[in-house]
């Protein structure tokens, strides 16, 4: 059994998440509608060495909920509409 926080996948592109910073962590703090949780969850993103891969993936995959990459739903969202705004 993994330790990974997130589902697994056959995908190559997926193998940042064993670098993850919140492999280890309750992911409650990632998904919590409070934002002091979330502030809390950015600031271990800010450590992590994968930010980059994984808000490429949340963006991508349309996460809809949690923070990814250090970036929260309401600025990934925002993020997406300037990417679909550049790409017109
Ligand atoms: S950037 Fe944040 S959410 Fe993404 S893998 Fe790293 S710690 Fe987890």
């Amino acid at each position: 059994m993994s330790s990974s926080p997130f589902p697994l996948s056959t995908e190559p592109s997926d193998d940042w998440r064993a670098d993850a910073a919140c492999r280890e962590l309750d992911l409650e703090v990632f998904f919590a509608v409070d934002e002091a949780s979330q502030l809390d969850a950015v600031a271990v993103c800010e450590t992590c060495p994968v930010r980059e891969p994984c808000l490429e993936h949340a963006i991508t995959t349309r996460e809809q909920y949690g923070v990814w990459g250090g970036v929260r739903e309401q600025d990934r969202k925002r993020m997406v509409r300037a990417r679909r705004r550049d790409a017109a």
